[in-house]
């Protein structure tokens, strides 16, 4: 039997917040938004299990509790204007839209970009601005941001971007070369640098530089 879509977010909900994300409005963004319409077809059937999915031009979307922990760290507030690396499938920034006032998104795959792009518009995020480029160097026309949240695995401290970050700003990104890296939380000092704390081990696929010349 085909379940209704309602039943297994839910379900997931339910998971997530006793594997931590509690946030209200964290956890209700990831109800409202249908994940089933940013993964491939053939992985519909599996779109609300907590599992990351193959995507096109080989990249991934993330699973949702890691979505949840990231955008739970960001403490997103309703005015703030937040930059997001790696549009990928667009489903992270399509949370971020439901909890901040724009959304800033860079993707180096024009497909990708492209294919996330519809997928917004069809579900009515009118804050979000895409960019098709290399989002290693952040977005300097429109910096500094309330937030930034990195979701390709940056190979050191992703510098640009925290010179990029208000002061009391927030910077979550998965930082490490190899196949399992640390997502840390950046915060101003205050003094010019940052404070820096460890969240867990994940697995991205790597922020890459310059922009995809196919796909
Ligand atoms: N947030 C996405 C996750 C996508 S995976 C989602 O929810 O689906 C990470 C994405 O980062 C990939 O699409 C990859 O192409 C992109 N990426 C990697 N390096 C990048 C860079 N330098 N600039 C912009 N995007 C980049």
């Amino acid at each position: 039997m085909v379940e209704p879509a309602h039943t297994e977010a839910a379900r997931l909900i339910l998971g997530l917040r006793s594997a931590g994300v509690t946030e209200p409005r964290v956890l209700a963004a990831l109800e409202a938004v249908p994940r089933d319409l940013f993964v491939p077809r053939i992985f519909e059937d599996r779109a609300w299990e907590d599992s990351a999915l193959p995507i096109a031009c080989g990249q991934t979307i993330s699973q949702p509790f890691i979505v949840g922990l990231m955008t739970q760290a960001l403490a997103i507030e309703p005015r703030h204007r937040v930059l997001e690396i790696g549009t990928g499938s667009g489903y992270q920034t399509a949370i971020l839209s439901r909890l901040a006032r724009y959304v800033y998104t860079v993707e180096r795959y024009k497909t990708l970009l492209t294919e996330a792009e519809a997928r917004l518009r069809r579900l009515g995020a009118a804050n979000v601005i895409t960019r098709f480029g290399d989002g290693g160097v952040g977005w300097p026309e429109q910096a500094p941001f309330d937030r930034i949240l990195v979701t390709a695995a940056a190979p050191e401290e992703p510098r640009a971007l925290l010179a990029q970050l208000k002061p009391k700003g927030v910077l979550v990104a998965p930082v490490g070369k190899g196949p399992v890296q640390t997502l840390r939380r950046y915060l101003p000092d205050g003094e010019g640098g940052f404070r820096m704390e460890t969240l867990g081990d994940v697995r991205f696929v790597p922020l890459l530089e310059g922009v995809a010349k196919e796909g």
